[in-house]
């Protein structure tokens, strides 16, 4: 049996609606996923109710944007409590801030004469997460861009003319946060923001474990982060970071990551769950 904790839909920017998230997964035989939508656990109770129906596992979760010494991270949150007051508290803090980034993204643009609208482009999201994908997408359909790279390496990227910083909350914040919503916090994609050095204060900070397999680590990047997840004694996970089809090919069904190490995920958090009533209680 083979899982899939890194899925993305239309809640955030991916374009699968939970239930056709659940069908490619049925589709690829997958008999376990996590639903990780950026900085929203909203499309949680649809895709568990879909994956109920489809005999799959589901795992609710997310992937909150942090920084530590300066570097963007991200960070998963599994087996969540997705009614958690104060995790949708922040999140709804965390989507308040995409969508004003939004607004200043279209400012720049529109200084730059490149005329299109924040109604556009939240319309295109239609989601309380939007971020660069749906401006990228707006560029390109309204014929200001051929493809959502060259929006990105026109204007999006970091330091091009429309991009704008996010306000991100630090890598600690965002691990005790998803403690809290009784979840386990894991290192997403490592090898992509290549900030090793940030591992062991995370670590220190009570990070659980470290997404070893993903769709854009190689074979030896993964390798390399299975010794520091049994160096600093961490859960190891992988899952595709699908988006439907809004880089291309849906990556759905390209990352098998074998079932124990789900199973070792849902103990972790049961222990998590366990311990958060006895932090919470007053002295
Ligand atoms: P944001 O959260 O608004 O900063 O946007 C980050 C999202 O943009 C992530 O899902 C990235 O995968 C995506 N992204 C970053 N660079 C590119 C690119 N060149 N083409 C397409 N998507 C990108
Ligand atoms: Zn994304
Ligand atoms: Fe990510
Ligand atoms: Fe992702």
């Amino acid at each position: 049996m083979f899982a899939d904790l890194h899925l993305h839909t239309s809640f955030s920017d991916g374009t699968y609606s939970p239930e056709e998230l659940v069908s490619q997964a049925q589709r690829f035989g997958l008999g376990a996923i996590a639903l990780t939508d950026h900085d929203s656990v909203e499309g949680c109770a649809r895709a568990a109710q879909a994956c109920a129906a489809a005999g799959i596992e589901f795992i609710a979760g997310t992937e909150l944007t942090a920084e530590q010494q300066g570097n963007e991270l991200h960070i998963l949150g599994y087996c969540l409590e997705t009614e958690n007051p104060r995790l949708l508290v922040q999140i709804a803090r965390f989507q308040a801030v995409r969508q004003n980034r939004i607004r200043e993204m279209v400012a720049r643009l529109n200084q730059l004469k490149v005329p299109i609208s924040e109604e556009a482009v939240f319309a295109l999201a239609n989601c309380r997460a939007p971020g660069r994908p749906h401006v990228a997408r707006a560029l390109v359909q309204a014929g200001f861009c051929g493809t959502l790279d060259e929006a990105f390496e026109r204007f999006l990227k970091k330091n091009r003319p429309a991009w704008v910083p996010k306000f991100k909350m630090g890598a600690a914040e965002a691990i005790n946060l998803i403690h809290d919503a009784g979840g386990v916090a894991v290192l997403a994609h490592p090898g992509l923001n290549r900030t090793d050095a940030v591992i062991p204060g995370m670590v220190a900070a009570g990070l659980d474990g470290i997404e070893c397999f993903h769709t854009k680590h190689t074979a030896a990047t993964a390798e390399c982060y299975l010794k520091v997840a049994s160096q600093f004694n961490l859960l190891v996970t992988g899952g595709s970071d699908c988006h439907g089809q809004s880089k291309g090919k849906p990556l759905i069904g390209t990352m098998k990551l074998p079932y124990q190490h789900v199973e070792r995920l849902k103990a972790r958090a049961a222990r998590i769950k366990a311990a958060a009533p006895q932090t919470s209680a007053p002295p």
